[in-house]
């Protein structure tokens, strides 16, 4: 297949209509004519993961995380995101992102943890239409199986989601009851406000702030329906994606490439100490 045509139909997976205004996703090196048979499937573009796309042989090297998050006027080798595009240029491997896209989309990033946390309902905090007849939208809110306390739905994500030193941190009264939550997979302190909207029992999201986090669960108690937090590493809320994704794109391609995952952790943290 030509990668024009395997790009096309990942874009009908994850359009890029769905992107929030300021992000990029889409194809970012490589050239549509040229044939595409393997795809190497990673969160991030580092140099250690187009390394692994380079030593397997890829055509095309699928990541979540932009290589570029602003305008850039030079990219030498040694930049870090020079380097990646010159070991995946050099190597005929072309980079296709899906942001903020697949965060929207079904089947993305938040569907990922939902499904992992086995939540029912579910629904995005914040609508953008459909995709393939199934809601779209930023984050997802949803029920869980049954009802449980803060510190056991905590528990439950660490357990769920993939495993860095961070585990889970968790804010609020440990034995308050959740049973409504709410999820947003990366950095998504910017949907506070919606959580509380919401009501829900739990928001769980990661790279929580201080401040952002204190005054949303001040302002949830104020309104008489408190809110526990629960904050995962950036790399656990998204990686779980890769459970749909690499079937989802190969089902898509009717099996005509072959697709391998990344056995590299790219979450920058490598211990914790108490
Ligand atoms: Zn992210």
């Amino acid at each position: 297949m030509k990668l024009k045509e395997v790009v096309e139909a990942i874009e009908e997976l994850y359009p890029l209509w769905l992107k929030e205004d300021w992000d990029f996703p889409g194809l970012i090196l490589g050239d549509g004519e040229k044939e595409c048979r393997k795809i190497f499937f990673a969160l991030d573009p580092a140099e250690k993961t187009a390394m692994e796309a380079k030593e397997w042989g890829a055509d095309l090297m699928v990541t979540h995380h932009p290589l570029f998050f602003r305008a850039v006027h030079r990219l030498p080798s040694t930049d870090p995101h020079g380097k990646v595009a010159s070991i995946l240029l050099s190597s005929g491997c072309a980079l296709w992102v899906g942001h903020t896209n697949v965060d929207s989309a079904p089947r993305g990033t938040n569907d990922a943890i939902c499904s992992r946390l086995g939540l029912l309902n579910t629904e995005p905090m914040e609508g953008k239409g459909e995709v393939n007849g199934l809601p779209a939208g930023m984050g997802r809110v949803g029920e869980l199986e049954r009802e449980m306390s803060l510190e056991e739905f905590a528990d439950l994500c660490r357990e769920k989601l993939p495993k860095t030193v961070q585990g889970a941190k968790m804010a609020g009264d440990a034995e308050m009851k959740v049973r409504r939550v709410a999820v947003m997979s990366g950095a998504g302190d910017s949907f506070l406000d919606k959580a509380i909207d919401l009501g829900v029992d739990a928001f769980l999201t990661s790279d929580l702030r201080h401040h952002p986090a204190l005054d949303a669960m001040e302002k949830a108690k104020a309104l008489g329906r408190p809110m526990g937090l629960i904050d995962v590493s950036h790399f656990s809320s998204e990686f779980p994606w890769f459970d749909f994704a690499l079937q989802d794109i190969k089902n898509k391609l009717e099996s005509r490439v072959e697709c391998r995952l990344s056995s590299l952790c790219t979450d920058p943290w490598s211990e914790i100490f108490i």
